[in-house]
């Protein structure tokens, strides 16, 4: 029924990649890419690995990438719901970027149990409903995310998830989101991702950014309100999409959410 009223706007080309599907070709930000990637010309970047909550069923990976120059901190949640496998393939791939300056924090397996079990909640339910206002984390996983969170101190935290529909045209979902705390650059980084990710003939794809409320129970609400970081939660959408494409997507936000907080320089010209 959706997928009908979804078609009945759109060209033939939409019904084209109905019958497949899938859209399978992103156009992505080579120059922003690259930029992640390469080592900066400026110094040595360190990198450090250590586990979070070692010795129980929980552990799991924090990779720390120290830049040459002094900058802010971020960082960057993959499987905090275990079966969003776009986030934590991207976020996997992330903790070998090279940023120009700052520091680095990827957590690519947040809920290990859940990514393992390729599952949204992992054995203490769902993790993303466990960070209250004005209370302690609520499970031993919560508290020891929260831990390391603390210890870190970001400036910027981005949590990648997906969603299974797209923003306004399905009532339960809530794909192709951005929400932020207040003082984010949410617009922009939705303006740049239509830009570089969003195909022309998908328009509803297009990214919706969203000023959150910062009294819920959510993990980048409660970095904006325990640590002042700016903090922003991506959807992308399994809807028409394949999983290379929201691979695509989930890196491309970390990339301009790194570039936009002054962690990467795009150089050159143009
Ligand atoms: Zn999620």
């Amino acid at each position: 029924m959706r997928r009908r009223t979804y078609l009945a706007g759109g060209a033939s080309v939409l019904a084209s990649i109905a019958v497949s599907g899938i859209v399978s070709q992103p156009a992505g930000n080579e120059r922003l890419l690259e930029a992640a990637r390469e080592s900066p010309d400026t110094g040595e970047v360190n990198s450090n690995t250590e586990p979070i909550l070692s010795g129980t069923d929980h552990e799991t990976p924090l990779y720390e990438i120290d830049a040459p120059n002094d900058g802010p901190t971020a960082m960057i949640f993959g499987g905090v719901h275990g079966d969003e496998r776009s986030g934590i393939e991207a976020a996997r791939e992330i903790s070998d970027w090279r940023p120009d300056a700052g520091t680095l924090v990827v957590v690519p397996e947040t809920n290990r149990v859940a990514v393992e079990n390729n599952e949204r909640r992992g054995v203490d339910g769902d993790l993303n409903r466990q960070f209250p206002a004005d209370r302690e984390p609520q499970s031993e996983l919560a508290a020891g995310i929260w831990d390391a969170v603390e210890a870190h101190q970001p400036d910027v935290v981005l949590d990648l998830h997906r969603s299974l529909g797209i923003y306004g045209l399905h009532q339960e979902f809530v794909g192709q989101a951005i929400f932020h705390s207040p003082d984010a650059h949410g617009e922009r980084l939705a303006d740049r991702l239509d830009e570089d990710a969003v195909p022309w003939y998908l328009p509803f794809h297009k990214f919706t950014a969203g000023e959150t409320s910062l009294t819920g129970p959510l993990l980048f609400q409660h970095a904006a309100r325990e640590l002042d970081a700016t903090a922003y939660l991506f959807e992308t959408t399994e809807f028409l999409l394949d999983h290379s494409t929201m691979v695509e997507m989930s890196r491309l936000a970390a990339a301009h959410v790194l570039e936009l907080h002054g962690l990467l320089e795009v150089g050159g010209g143009a």
